[in-house]
């Protein structure tokens, strides 16, 4: 159920990190994004070809975290929330602020044009039924894709009369199966495949990659998965990796990601809290450091609605 299931790879010292203070790690002022710069001078008239890894605004896609393992990925005027509408935390790991929850609610940025809602698994610190069920009765328009479990557990919030089975889409797989499923929503398009959750607990995770403006972006979810029971020849191409940060400090899956999957950007995910004393903070760079070293492409996102911009390949 938690990223500290995976920790026995490693006896990492974050484990002994106390328990967040959601209200302070979660409310941060984001800092500006690249995608959100101030447009040319209104004399520029001849527009120079962007240089090479840039873009437009329009190009690129953006990258918002919300908290732990939720992140908006955005092109343009469409936007898929992934594991971001959740209702709890787990000591050492963050939760959305009452200000950014007020905002998932209300539609405001970073959480606008919403047309696709998806969750990997049915943990609280990935999903909350009632709060999915409501989303979708006050957003007639959105889809939700998640396991048939959390997909159950959304239809037993909702009313008799929900009128929203077109829009729920759950997947059950066999165990192992490495079969993939795809779905085309609007302009967003969907791969599914079950990655199997960390721990000893049977839990259904899926994996999703999602194609939004013509990059490809992978969430995992709570999963370890790598080698042959990951389909990466059925997934295809990967621009962007959101990977649980434990998946990057575990040398088997840290070598496939890093070997096989080779993403031209990496996020890591699902991160601690950061503490607020000083050792802790020193145990953090650390982390943070470690990965980067490793993983040359990193983007870090540690800060709520904190976003970066990502340009075609
Ligand atoms: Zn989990
Ligand atoms: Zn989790």
């Amino acid at each position: 159920m938690l990223a500290s299931n995976a920790m026995g790879h490693r006896a990492f010292v974050l484990l002994a990190f106390g328990v967040c203070a959601p209200a302070l790690a979660c409310t941060t002022s984001p800092p500006p994004s690249v995608a959100s710069s101030s447009p040319p001078a209104a004399e520029t008239t001849i527009t120079e070809p962007p240089a090479a890894g840039t873009c437009t605004t329009a190009q690129a896609l953006e990258i918002t975290l919300a908290c732990n393992a939720g992140l908006v990925v955005r092109s343009g005027e469409t936007s898929v929330l992934v594991d971001v509408i959740y209702g709890e935390s787990f000591p050492g790991f963050t939760i959305n602020s009452p200000q950014q929850r007020e905002a998932i609610d209300q539609g405001a940025a970073p959480f606008d044009d919403v047309d696709v809602v998806l969750a990997t698994h049915h943990h609280a610190d990935h999903f909350d039924a009632e709060m999915v069920g409501a989303y979708l009765m006050r957003y007639p328009a959105v889809h939700f894709v998640s396991t048939q479990a959390a997909v159950d557990l959304v239809l037993a919030t909702l009313p008799v009369d929900h009128g929203a089975d077109g829009r729920l889409h759950g997947y059950g797989f066999e165990q192992g199966s490495a079969s993939v499923e795809h779905l085309e929503l609007g302009a967003v398009g969907i791969d599914i495949v079950e990655l199997r959750h960390v721990g000893d607990q049977p839990t259904p995770n899926v994996g999703f990659v999602v194609e939004l403006g013509g990059q490809r972006v992978l969430h995992v979810g709570d999963t370890l998965v790598a080698g042959e029971a990951f389909p990466i020849a059925a997934l295809g191409r990967i621009d962007v990796a959101l990977m649980p940060y434990w998946y990057l400090l575990d040398e088997t899956s840290a070598t496939f990601l890093g070997t096989v999957l080779d993403p031209p950007h990496l996020v890591p995910m699902h991160l601690p809290a950061i503490p607020e004393d000083e050792a802790g903070q020193a145990e953090y760079r650390e982390l943070r450091q470690s990965i980067e070293d490793q993983f040359a492409a990193t983007r870090w996102l540690d800060q709520p609605n904190q976003s970066e911009s990502v340009c075609p390949s």
